[in-house]
């Protein structure tokens, strides 16, 4: 006998994105040590988390050295003045009312979007959007629930559900059913958003095909214009068919710090193999007290201090700021004539790169006549070729600089 492998990590393709950016920009930094370059790459945030957010943090920390206030394990679902707060300030003003214990609270939406897979049986046939967050896919490959990458990028036993210009990066339905679809809106990489009326049309073919959507919106902060939601819930029955994954991430610059939640409502049911109806609720109640053991008291105090109307403010500001960016992105890009999608509801820019260029073309171009980082579409999945995303995280003074530099090119 010996030790064997999950041998489905085999099937996973090799996660270059990054480390093949990291590599080019090294390679011509270290060709070319006096240019200055500017990176719109990667998806962190910038500014640093927010005086009142601090302050709740640093004093809880203190609670913590004190022998009367300090804490121990905290339940697993998270402290319940975080969960009333995410109740009151993020559904109450959209009418959806929630239960306290279907508010799990995390350390990140990457962990719960990654895991939630594990309470659905590896039969399911999983939908992603394509372009897509690379996490909700290699979840499910390292699950067992696909074959192998195929030639064209994607996996087998997977359906796409591709987002291009030509369908204005709204995607269809499955044409074939699936169990599990992932969405997330407004999304990562396009920064593109639904309207009501689009996303209802899942939840109806959800709720027709008893199938469930896990719908990412960590980007929730960031929706400026009126029809788009901010919730699944505010489309009537969502409950009885979607989970809802937000973040503190984006949100409020926690990327560092680590706090996110999932809303698994009560009427979330699926029948068993015999034919009795099972709560996702509890099944997911269930993996957290087992898998995980909350989030630290001081990162949940700093999270419920997002959530005063100095935190808000404060927050609103960051908001403000990066979107301010990325529409400073936007008009410059249109202006030279080129393609760009999102940016309005988002703070990622989805660029159609000119002249049918490949994307790592255009990231070459950009990098060695502009000095300026971006990630190739081609990265989040096959329908993402020929497109490139910028990021508006980065200084107004930056983005302004990035945006005279490419304003310069001629494509
Ligand atoms: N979901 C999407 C769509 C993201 O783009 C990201 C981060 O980039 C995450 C989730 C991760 O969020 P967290 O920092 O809460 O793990």
């Amino acid at each position: 006998m010996s030790a064997t492998i999950n041998e489905n990590y085999l099937l996973l393709q090799n996660s270059y994105l990054f480390a093949e950016i990291a590599r080019r920009v090294d390679e011509f930094q270290g060709e070319n040590p006096d240019k200055d370059i500017i990176r719109m790459g990667i998806g962190d945030v910038t500014k640093p988390l927010s005086p009142s957010v601090i302050k709740a943090f640093k004093d809880a920390v203190d609670e913590m050295a004190d022998p009367d206030k300090f804490r121990g394990y905290g339940p697993e679902q998270g402290y319940s003045f975080l969960a009333e707060a995410i109740i009151k300030n993020d559904f109450e003003p959209l009418n959806i009312s929630l239960d306290i214990d279907e508010v799990f609270i995390s350390d990140g939406a990457k962990c719960d979007t990654g895991n939630i897979q594990e309470i659905f049986d590896l039969d399911n046939i999983v939908a992603v959007t394509d372009p897509v967050y690379p996490v909700y896919v290699d979840t499910n490959v390292m699950a067992g629930r696909t074959g192998h990458a195929l030639d064209n990028g994607k996996y087998d036993g997977l359906v796409y559900l591709p987002c291009t210009e030509e369908n204005g990066f709204i995607p269809s339905l499955p044409e074939t059913p699936v169990d599990l679809i992932y969405l997330c809106f407004p999304n990562n990489p396009t920064g593109t958003t639904l309207t009501t009326s689009q996303l209802a049309e899942f939840v109806k073919y959800a709720k027709e095909n008893h199938s469930i959507i896990l719908f990412d919106a960590a980007y929730e902060k960031f929706i400026t214009e009126d029809d788009v939601p901010h919730s699944i819930y505010e489309i009537e029955g969502a409950k009885e068919v979607a989970i809802e994954f937000r973040s503190f991430s984006k949100t409020a610059g926690f990327t560092g710090t680590r706090c996110a939640y999932t809303i698994v409502p009560k009427e979330l049911k699926v029948h068993d193999s015999e034919g009795k109806l099972q709560s996702l609720n509890n099944l997911w109640n269930r993996r957290q007290t087992t898998k995980f053991n909350g989030v630290s008291y001081p990162i949940q105090k700093a999270a419920e201090a997002t959530y005063s109307s100095s935190g808000k403010a404060e927050i609103n500001e960051n908001i403000e700021y990066y979107l301010e960016n990325a529409k400073a992105i936007r008009d410059s890009l249109v202006k030279i004539g080129l393609n760009v999608y999102g940016g309005i509801n988002s703070p990622y820019i989805w660029i159609k790169t000119p002249n049918d260029m490949k994307s790592w073309d255009f990231f070459d171009l950009l990098l060695n006549k502009a000095n300026i980082v971006g990630t190739p579409g081609a990265g989040f999945g096959p329908s993402g070729e020929g497109y490139l995303r910028l990021t508006a995280f980065n200084t107004l003074e930056n983005t302004k600089e990035a945006m005279d530099r490419i304003s310069k090119l001629s494509f």
